[in-house]
């Protein structure tokens, strides 16, 4: 019998999905993992009650923190993702043949066991890739004494709460950036601004006091509701977010990747504000 699933994210507004199937429900060493089949989505995984990714808008937003910053910078070699236990970004990061090593760093082993098992349409065979280096530990302890440099470093979190709440602090972003290769690119999934504006609004007053181009860029994916998504952009090398659109388009072509949301026009349209997130960026 199917029942109401309803995400526990906002004091004042609920995202509601009917489970028609609920495949698994248990704790983690972390977190409560549950995955549930819904009609329209697909399987839809949530930790601790926060919908994390569906089979069938996970596109969108993998896609976009990926394939944009890979992209813009033109020869990543090095990649870093942090969190993402979903492997839905590590599936796209290694869809360029150019990187030749993603070091995934995510707090809960039991989040990649599981997605293996049950979220296979997501993360396909990307944690059998021999340009894997897959690190258990908290991101913010592994920021702070990695050795290594990454052209792009992703973060890809879930929200500001539990184990995700260091992420989104001043003293991990610093330590991120150390972590940067000349001319890299971190980019930061920061909630959607009409609900969470505080995360944008920190990020980037850190990221203003990082770097010498800080930014945002956006994309919509369905079951972040309340609008768009906002995602963090920080940089020394500010030619990376002015890339013509020609550069882009031939990047793309010769990257010779599939993509259903990402293209080098919605690249370049994504860093575009509406006025009212222009305004919280300020
Ligand atoms: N797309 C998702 C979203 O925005 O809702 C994020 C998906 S991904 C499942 C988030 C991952 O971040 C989880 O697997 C979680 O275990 C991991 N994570 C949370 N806090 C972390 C930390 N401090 N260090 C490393 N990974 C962390």
């Amino acid at each position: 019998m199917s029942r109401w699933l309803v995400e526990q994210l906002h004091d004042d507004f609920q995202l509601g999905l009917k489970a028609d199937k609920v495949h698994y429900d248990s704790e983690t060493e972390h977190q409560r993992l549950v995955v549930f089949e819904n009609r329209t989505f697909g399987r839809v995984l949530t930790l601790d009650n926060v919908v994390q990714t569906t089979e069938k808008d996970e596109f969108i937003y993998h896609e976009m923190l990926a394939h944009l910053p890979i992209l813009a910078h033109g020869a990543a070699r090095k990649v870093l993702i942090i969190g993402g236990g979903d492997g839905g970004m590590l599936e796209e990061v290694l869809k360029h043949r150019g990187v030749e090593k993603v070091t995934q760093v995510e707090i809960d082993a039991g989040v990649i066991d599981f997605s293996k098992q049950y979220l296979a349409s997501i993360c396909k065979d990307a944690y059998d890739d021999p340009r894997l280096d897959l690190v258990i530990a908290d991101g913010v302890d592994f920021v702070a004494s990695c050795a290594e440099r990454y052209d792009v470093a992703i973060v890809d979190s879930t929200d500001p709460i539990g184990p995700g709440e260091v992420l989104f602090t001043d003293t991990f972003y610093g330590k991120a950036k150390n972590c940067l290769a000349p001319g890299g690119i971190l980019v930061t999934q920061n909630g959607v601004p009409f609900l969470q504006g505080d995360e944008l609004t920190n990020t980037m007053r850190a990221f203003r006091a990082l770097f010498a181009d800080a930014a945002c860029y956006l994309a919509t994916v369905p079951t972040y509701a309340g609008g768009p998504m906002a995602f963090g952009w920080g940089t020394d090398d500010p030619a990376k977010r002015q890339m013509s659109l020609e550069v882009l388009e031939q990047r793309f072509r010769e990257a010779g990747i599939a993509t259903r949301y990402y293209n080098p026009a919605v690249h370049q349209a994504a860093f575009a504000l509406p006025t009212y997130i222009a305004e919280m960026v300020g």
